[in-house]
């Protein structure tokens, strides 16, 4: 157990961040929250972490620049901050704002469909931050309820603008592949490849998002990813009965599978469902922002290259033990999600067991899924059968050693379509049960 040891005892710091927790892992790799050493005030910051090679050799890298330099001037209140970028030999870095409040994904995974005046109040801040970075000529390219983060005050952050190019969109048998599964909120255009316009392509991923958070689940949904594909380019979708006439005729504008008579951001705006409570975001414009480090990064100059340093204090210090549980508080270190039959894009629970025991019930739980497993000291990854009904779905674990008869383990998602997660996990989940501690005082609240 000693890696697993070592990985819990050290501390990496890039530049003047000490990094933390792994946060998520979405279309451009890892995201891990990180702590401003320097900071007297507000610490908390999320890093992405990206291929250096993968960007500075693809053809890209002027718009990527581009788009990074115009976003960081980007001050939105609904809109993630980007604040810094670094580069070491191998990796860019992407500073971002931290955001506590989870995606707004996990709430409809949760408790199902919103209301509709709350849909409606997500999808109004959803429009505003699309409206404002086209105006700045920055699309988003790959909307979808991932990218919707919430802060601690439940305001919507749209992550990832400007972002596009880093992604790992890929295409097999002609075939368009996002890192997250199938191509749910992709517009029938971008499908087609047939060239598009960034400004009425996001406008239908908006759409679909407003539907899902109204319905709880997808106006497009086919194991098949041919059948899908004929949908979306048909439009071929219908409505559950609890939708307003009003948001539907909307939507019905959005899905439009024309893009040339797709309803526009302008006419959203003045539209009479979408303008019910409206409120003007209020923000300021941006200040004189230093360029330095983009220009830095992208320019591949060597002056001003981070490198990752280990430090290693002898035990898990408590930041790392904070940072690694939900919230950032010490109350939820040991993840009650579990108990409560809810699991976020990621969860861990505590097990007194051996390690390699658990990471044998690991093992036995997920074969029966259809699950790939592939083992590496302490770490595992979970890969779902492509052809299987619940898509390509992938997880990765991590057993750590809190204590001598302690251990974490970190289940996370890194593929696959969110919903069909919270699916696998509640099978996968039972399968672990007898491994699983649960401390006393949470039997009590849970019982
Ligand atoms: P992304 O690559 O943006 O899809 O990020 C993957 C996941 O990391 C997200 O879905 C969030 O759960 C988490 N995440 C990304 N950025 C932040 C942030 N700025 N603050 C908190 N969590 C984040």
């Amino acid at each position: 157990m000693s890696r697993a040891s070592a990985a819990m005892g050290s501390r990496t710091l890039v530049g003047k961040y000490e990094l933390g927790r792994t946060l998520g892992e979405g279309s451009f790799g890892k995201v891990k929250f990180a702590r401003n050493t320097q900071s007297t005030g507000e610490y908390a910051v999320a890093i992405k972490i990206i291929d250096r090679h993968r960007v500075l050799s693809s053809h890209m890298v002027e718009q990527i620049k581009r788009e990074i330099s115009t976003m960081k001037m980007i001050k939105h209140p609904n809109v993630l901050n980007i604040l810094e970028v670094m580069a070491s030999k191998t990796k860019i870095y992407i500073v971002l704002e931290y955001v506590g409040g989870g995606e707004l994904f996990d709430k409809i995974a949760r408790q199902g469909k919103l209301k509709e005046g709350v849909a409606r109040m997500y999808f109004q801040q959803l429009i505003n931050a699309v409206d404002y970075c086209h105006s700045r000529g920055v699309y988003h390219r790959d909307l979808k309820p991932e990218n919707l983060l919430l802060d601690s005050h439940g305001v919507l952050k749209v992550s990832d603008f400007g972002l596009s190019a880093f992604s790992k969109q890929v295409r097999e048998d002609g075939l368009l592949h996002t890192a997250c599964g199938t191509p749910n909120y992709v517009a029938p255009e971008v499908l087609n490849d047939k060239g598009y316009d960034g400004t009425t392509s996001d406008v239908w991923s908006c759409g679909v998002i407003l539907f899902v958070l109204m319905a709880g689940y997808l106006p497009f949904e086919e194991p098949n990813l041919m059948v899908l594909y004929r949908k979306i380019y048909k439009a071929d979708f219908s409505f559950p009965p609890w939708f307003s006439s009003n948001a539907k005729r909307l939507i019905k504008r959005i899905l439009d599978p024309n893009p040339l008579t797709r309803i526009t951001i302008p006419e959203i705006l003045e539209n009479d469902w979408f303008k019910k409570d409206y409120k003007q975001p209020c923000f300021r414009q941006e200040e004189d922002v230093n360029l330095d480090d983009v220009d830095a990064v992208f320019n591949d100059s060597e002056d001003y290259l981070v490198s990752e340093r280990k430090e290693k204090p002898v035990s898990m210090n408590a930041f790392e033990l904070i940072s690694r549980s939900q919230g950032f508080s010490l109350e939820n270190l040991f993840d009650k999600q579990m108990q409560q039959g809810l699991v976020k894009r990621e969860t861990r629970f505590t097990s007194t067991c051996p390690a390699n025991e658990i990471m044998s019930k690991i093992e036995e739980a997920a074969k029966p899924l259809g699950f790939n497993v592939h083992k590496r000291n302490y770490k595992m990854k979970l890969q779902g059968d492509k052809s299987g009904r619940k898509g390509q779905l992938a997880v990765a674990t991590e057993v750590f050693e809190v204590a001598p008869s302690l251990h974490m383990v970190e289940l996370r998602k890194t593929g696959g379509d969110t919903l069909e997660f919270h699916k696998f996990y509640k099978t996968f989940s039972s399968g672990l049960k007898d491994i699983v501690w649960t401390s006393d005082s949470n039997k009590e609240e849970t019982s």
